[in-house]
């Protein structure tokens, strides 16, 4: 499956950060800077205003490096309690979803909160092409995607709804892994990791802006898997069920039609997603401190 990015960032006016997030399709994972890629370079204030301003740069290192989200401890297990129902039309992804949802905000709630932050949650919604959406108009190799704007997760309900390819459990699972993906996503926003990301992608270009995207996404893959491993219980992500998880978090980009290497290999993926899925915690997900290979 594809994880295409909408506009990739959008910065508008005071530090609005519009849009970023994926689209799945079939087999490899894509996240082109398409369009919107652009951002304004934005004044930052430090935290602490008095004397000994951290320079910039230290404060990447400390959003990036050392964000206190590694060291928030394990996600913890929350009883999620999913409908058992067939993904087979708008409302079932957007009830499905929504329950995939309440059990992401309640895991992330306090972790988010112990790296010192306010915790907002997020909304999703069950869209498809021509939408609107907080972050322009759904469009047609959208498939999913976390709008920084309105912390919406918008997915395409049309392309998730299980038909005899995927069968009900591939398409429940589906939805589980893309969810807390996106959420992924809005931690990092949470925890200002996608500020100094965007700041990383503004000033880099080629090869080098492209291991930082695939940084970003393998980090929110990594999030996505603490979660569930942490939550395997009550997802019931076991036999067929573990398998449509695996198959979801172990995709790659490596073949890629287009050849954009912005998500990670099918090697990163898998070594990134079992860790964190058998650590149950974000402490093994810090994908900007590792070497370069790792993030292939
Ligand atoms: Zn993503």
């Amino acid at each position: 499956m594809i994880v295409r990015r909408a506009a990739l960032i959008g910065v508008v006016g005071l530090l609005v950060a519009i849009a970023g997030g994926c689209s799945w399709t079939n087999g490899a994972l894509s996240d082109p800077a398409s369009s919107g890629a652009s951002t304004t370079p934005t004044p930052r204030v430090a935290p602490s205003p008095v004397r000994a301003t951290p320079t910039y740069r230290t404060q990447e290192e400390i959003y990036l490096l050392r964000n206190k989200i590694y060291s928030a401890g394990q996600v913890p297990a929350v009883a999620c309690s999913l409908p058992d129902i067939a993904v087979r039309s708008q409302k079932a992804v957007q009830q499905y979803s929504t329950a995939v949802l309440d059990c992401l905000q309640r895991a992330w709630k306090p972790l988010v909160v112990r790296a010192g932050v306010k915790f907002v949650p997020a909304v999703t919604y069950a869209v498809n092409q021509g939408s609107k959406t907080a972050c322009g108009i759904f469009r047609k190799e959208d498939y999913v995607y976390y709008c920084r704007a309105n912390s919406g997760i918008y997915l395409d309900w049309d392309q998730l709804v299980e038909d005899e390819g995927t069968g009900p459990v591939a398409a429940q699972i589906t939805i589980q892994y893309l969810m807390a993906h996106e959420f992924g996503h809005h931690v990092q926003r949470l925890v200002r990791i996608s500020q100094y990301f965007d700041d990383r992608w503004d000033r880099t270009t080629g090869a080098t802006r492209l291991e930082q995207m695939r940084r970003q996404e393998l980090q929110a893959s990594c999030f996505a898997s603490a979660f569930l491993g942490a939550n395997q219980a009550s997802l019931n992500l076991y036999d067929d069920r573990l398998n449509a998880y695996r198959r979801a978090a172990h995709r790659g980009d490596d073949g890629q039609p287009d050849g954009v290497r912005d998500h990670g290999s099918r090697a990163s993926n898998t070594s990134w997603t079992d860790d964190a899925f058998a650590a149950k915690s974000p402490a093994v997900c810090n994908t900007w401190a590792a070497p370069a290979e790792w993030v292939s």
